[in-house]
């Protein structure tokens, strides 16, 4: 194989290079996604059509759902679950402080109220034991995270669901082909919400999104109301939005979901070879790694994320020897001032604050070089030394 990368790698040693890569994994597909592009270009058929239609069973099929809904991105299929599912004002949905901005951004901006639950320390996730207190007689539903690609714990949450006859829409954004005690994430509740953002798993040519569900009159309600609530055109029952997901990114998804699973082996391959490089260097008391998950978990290292306490220096460390890394998140959602009004405050979910100051995502992505990865752990070494 040859692709960019490869310049990093024959650069000196103190040279930059690049957190997620890209034009690696195009310069592998490059003529199946041109190709497939150029058909979509030769049919001048852009809006839904065969190649979204193709691409929405392709996915159903992988992820055992009975129906999948293409819209045009992440939070899209969060907010329209939501509205599917007739959520709004006087409304509550539980779901982590700790997570990309979108996860709560979609309550809110549905009207309805963010109520958070914190976080196991482990495995970044909502706790489920913290669950029951946070339900009200306005709760309707629970959005889970399935962070990092790490799905949440969902036994117990959906014996909550069950007990109190809440809706789950799952954010499995980062979580595309994970499972939970043998089914996908993004399968367990009425709304599995997914992104194709570029730097997910199954990351598009630009934005779009994905919605499953096992409900033919869900599936019903999100097809219209990604075409302005309208079965037959022109003529409208509900309100709706325009959310659809592009037929130029169908196509070049269709190519990219055929290698998702020999990607997925690459980032667990990547995950395990940074714990035996952290161990035989001696680090693993000195910065903790994401724990192997027991066998009912299966992770799929949308990143790979330790915890340090001294994590603001070892990134600068990082940063001055050229070795990339980020910051997933820096701040809780509770204590962005765009929740202000939710009256939040330093200390209300402590083990998500207490996450958000520690965690530095490394880079795992199938084609990392391990001469890269290799500079990720010495560096880190290095760090260490120089205390
Ligand atoms: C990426 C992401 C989203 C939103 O997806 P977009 O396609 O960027 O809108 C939502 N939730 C989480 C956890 C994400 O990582």
């Amino acid at each position: 194989m040859s692709f960019p990368a490869k310049r990093a790698e024959n650069s000196p040693a103190a040279s930059r290079f690049d957190f997620l890569d890209l034009r690696a994994q195009f310069a592998t597909i490059h003529d199946e996604v041109m190709q497939a592009v150029a058909q979509v270009f030769e049919s001048q058929y852009f809006i839904l059509g065969p190649e979204v239609k193709l691409l929405e069973d392709e996915v159903a099929t992988k992820l055992g759902a009975k129906f999948a809904i293409g819209c045009a991105s992440g939070t899209d299929a969060l907010i329209l679950s939501l509205l599917a599912a007739g959520i709004g004002k006087g409304d509550e949905v539980i779901t982590t402080p700790f997570s990309f901005i979108a996860t709560a951004g979609s309550i809110a901006y549905v009207g309805a109220k963010p109520v958070f639950v914190d976080i196991n320390p482990v495995t970044f996730n909502i706790n489920p034991a913290l669950l029951e207190a946070a339900v009200t007689p306005k709760t309707r539903a629970i959005m889970p995270v399935h962070l990092f690609g790490l799905p949440a714990d969902m036994d117990p949450i959906l014996a909550i669901v069950r007990e109190h006859n809440l809706v789950i829409v799952e954010d499995a954004a980062q979580a595309i082909g994970s499972r939970y005690a043998g089914r996908f994430a993004g399968t367990f509740g009425d709304y599995g919400c997914f992104s194709f953002f570029p730097s997910k798993n199954l990351g598009g040519a630009g934005d779009g999104g994905m919605i499953t569900t096992n409900d033919a009159r869900i599936a019903e309600r999100l097809q219209m109301l990604r075409v302005h609530g309208s079965k037959k055109k022109y003529f409208h029952e509900m309100i709706g939005t325009n959310s659809r997901l592009h037929a130029l990114q169908a196509a070049v998804l269709r190519v990219k979901l055929r290698h998702l699973g020999d990607w997925q082996q690459g980032r667990q391959n990547r995950a395990d070879r940074y714990r035996r490089l952290f161990e035989s260097a001696g680090l693993a008391s000195f910065i903790s790694t994401p724990p192997r998950p027991p066998a009912k978990f299966e992770h799929v290292y949308n990143q790979f994320t330790i915890r340090s306490s001294r994590r603001d220096d070892l990134k600068a460390f990082l940063h001055s020897a050229g070795v990339p890394s980020e910051i997933y998140y820096p701040l809780c959602i509770h204590l962005q001032e765009a929740f202000t009004y939710l009256g939040h405050k330093p200390g209300d979910f402590p083990e998500s604050e207490k996450a958000s100051r520690e965690v530095l995502s490394l880079p795992v992505y199938p084609e990392l070089p391990d001469a890269q990865q290799d500079r990720v752990v010495q560096t880190i070494s290095d760090f260490r030394s120089s205390l």
